[in-house]
């Protein structure tokens, strides 16, 4: 049989070309990519000698073998991994399978709707095997599989659109690659310099690495190590060889446990939620090893779905290894370490609030979102996590969140009962509100809710340290006295009780089924009306989100309060009695009590509202 060629899928050949023509200055990451990947080919095949003895070469070290043939120009990288066959080689390196790759394919069309060149993108993308193309002129990959029957092939390109396959010779388990260096990558063939980029980029790959049969690598692995040993910025290089982020973890946990089960294990909060793009983790959960064998790359059964963020390994001796991936989170020893690791976790987070505030600050507002979710989600943890929690309010002018529930208590009035909140939508309108208008006469803080997930976290966060969390729209709250001083600047007379009537009962006409109730509020303040919620509406926390979720979402019908000393409703009371089918009396109402949807976030299309503010603008402007 001879040598067969075959077309690189488009993607690929446009990879390639890019490949091929970058600038991009660090090419080394070749190398790390080619290791990556030899790494993984040697954990697929010791996985796969749990549980199959048909394997060639069982008995093989388990290892990568980097070597330089200076006069033939070529490296050789060789692993004892898994290896491919004939199929395999066409599809692994014909097609793209990489979420990396495409990944940088996609984001490029925007770089280079921007004029950034390719080469300020290679870098924070794992672009895999292909990136070898930058330091070479043809490159060959001899493989053979793991499967007795399989026969050896090799596989060469030049990095133009085709590829060929053709029988070879190699008796051993793996795959060599030969890197035909170009003229430019010549640095590649020193191997001093190897061993430097092995040791920047791959130093923590679990199996040896040697570079003229000496091991270049650490490879003991980080987190079996006391914590102690370890210096910091190792635990920084550790993750990024982990997850490929180019930035540094903001949090490092590093758990060695004994008893009751023994087990080692590093936890990483990436710096920023939004690394997901650059990350070469296509998805989230825990690396698993057991006794040293590689068992799942995303585990999710140790930490809850809402830490889901949290990267990193967990490694012990007490799992059995037959252990099918499947049936993993069903044993004990799983759910023990998890339940450890939550709770250190938590505790770690507990740590940084206390101890370094602006450092939580920053790790609230990446990623706040997710313990709201827990609370939500895990009733189990919620005590726990409501400590965690911050909040924009009243009182504090911070930019980010930073207000807990124990300050809130902490500078609570004596004759305070309950702890406030309002929802919104927005920091900035909030202030606005008809609804903070007796509690800013009085001085007692109300906390900002502002996201989407707080509506869903109330339902399990319904107090704190023994204090109501209390609605500001509560249609009965129960408010200390006002201060006298506040009594004083009233701003006008109270209405007569003759013309509030009929002013009332014109709201009530206007707005008919719109709203269960008009009556006069015993709270505002600076505000002509509100809307209160009355008892029973439980699930008030919900319309909001409904309103988000849903265009035709049912306006709830609420309980109109109507100030009895605010200008306007005594303006409105004198139109009434003189003038009582002035068409402006029910267009002021209208928009009253639309203005007030508005400001409660439960308005269905505030656009709606244009045509009558310009025809009440008009009659504003009138001039006679
Ligand atoms: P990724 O590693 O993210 O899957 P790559 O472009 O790095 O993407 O590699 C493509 C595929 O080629 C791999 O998924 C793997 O199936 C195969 N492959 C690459 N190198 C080796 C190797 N040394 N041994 C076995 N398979 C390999
Ligand atoms: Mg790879």
């Amino acid at each position: 049989m001879s040598a067969q060629e075959y077309t690189f899928q488009a993607e690929i050949q446009q990879l390639l070309n890019i490949l091929v023509h970058s600038l991009y200055t660090e090419q080394e990451i070749f190398l790390r990519e080619l290791i990556s990947n030899a790494s993984d080919a040697l954990n697929r095949v010791q996985f796969e000698m749990l549980s199959n003895d048909d394997v060639i070469d069982a008995d093989a070290e388990l290892a990568i073998r980097i070597s330089v043939d200076k006069d033939a120009g070529t490296l050789t990288i060789a692993d004892t991994g898994i290896g491919m066959n004939h199929d395999e080689l066409v599809r692994n390196l014909g097609t793209i399978a990489q979420s990396g790759a495409k990944e940088f394919l996609k984001q490029l069309q925007d770089a280079q709707a921007q004029n950034i060149p390719a080469s300020d993108l290679i870098g924070q993308f794992g672009v895999g095997f292909y990136s070898v193309f930058m330091v070479a002129d043809k490159v060959t990959v001899t493989s053979r599989s793991f499967r007795p029957d399989d026969q050896a092939f090799a596989w060469t390109s030049d990095g133009s659109n085709t590829f060929t396959i053709e029988p070879a010779e190699k008796d051993t388990r793996g795959t060599e690659i030969t890197v035909f260096v170009n003229e430019e990558g010549q640095e590649f063939l020193e191997t001093f310099r190897l061993r430097n980029i092995v040791k920047k980029h791959s130093d923590f790959i679990a199996f040896p690495i040697y570079l003229d049969d000496e091991v270049a690598n650490q490879q003991t692995a980080l987190w079996r190590q006391p914590a102690r040993d370890v210096e910091s910025e190792a635990y920084g290089s550790f993750y990024k060889q982990l997850t490929l982020d180019y930035r540094d973890p903001l949090l490092h946990l590093h758990v060695v446990a004994d008893a009751p089960i023994q087990f080692y294990s590093v936890l990483y909060v990436p710096g920023s939620a939004d690394r997901g793009m650059f990350n070469l983790r296509t998805d989230h959960g825990l690396k698993l090893y057991a006794r040293k064998v590689l068992i799942q790359e995303y585990n999710k059964d140790f930490l809850p779905n809402y830490l889901r963020f949290v990267d990193g390994v967990v490694d012990s001796e007490d799992l059995p290894l037959n252990v099918a991936r499947e049936s993993i989170q069903t044993t004990r020893a799983i759910q023990r370490i998890g339940m450890s690791l939550k709770g250190k976790f938590l505790g770690e987070l507990e740590r940084l609030a206390d101890e370094e505030p602006d450092k939580y600050a920053t790790f609230w507002q990446e990623f706040g979102v997710f313990l709201k979710e827990g609370i939500a989600t895990e009733p189990g943890d919620a005590d726990r996590l409501a400590k965690l929690l911050r909040f924009h309010s009243t009182v504090s002018d911070a930019d980010q969140p930073t207000v807990s529930l124990a300050d809130y208590v902490g500078r609570m009035r004596d004759d305070q009962a309950q702890i406030y909140y309002i929802l919104t939508t927005d920091l900035q309108s909030v202030v606005n509100s008809p609804h903070l208008d007796p509690f800013l006469a009085r001085d007692i803080e109300v906390l900002y809710l502002t996201e989407a997930v707080d509506s869903f976290m109330l339902m399990n966060l319904t107090e704190f340290d023994g204090k109501k969390l209390q609605n500001v729209d509560d249609a009965d709250l129960e408010l200390p006295d006002l201060p006298e001083e506040a009594e004083d600047e009233t701003p006008a007379e109270q209405l007569e009780e003759e013309p509030f009537e009929a002013v009332k009962a014109r709201f009530a006409d206007v707005l008919g089924e719109r709203v269960t109730e008009v009556r006069e509020s015993k709270v505002l303040r600076g505000h002509p009306v509100r809307l209160a919620t009355p008892e029973g509406q439980l699930d008030r926390n919900v319309q909001r989100v409904y309103k988000m979720l849903d265009q035709d979402f049912d306006v709830p019908r609420k309980i109109l309060e109507l100030n009895r000393r605010h200008p306007l409703i005594h303006n409105l009371a004198g139109w009434i009695a003189d003038k009582p089918d002035a068409p402006l009396v029910p267009q002021v109402i209208e928009q009253l009590f639309e203005s007030a949807l508005l400001m409660d976030g439960i308005h269905p299309n505030p656009a709606d509202m244009v045509g009558r503010i310009e025809s009440l603008m008009e009659a504003a402007t009138r001039r006679e």
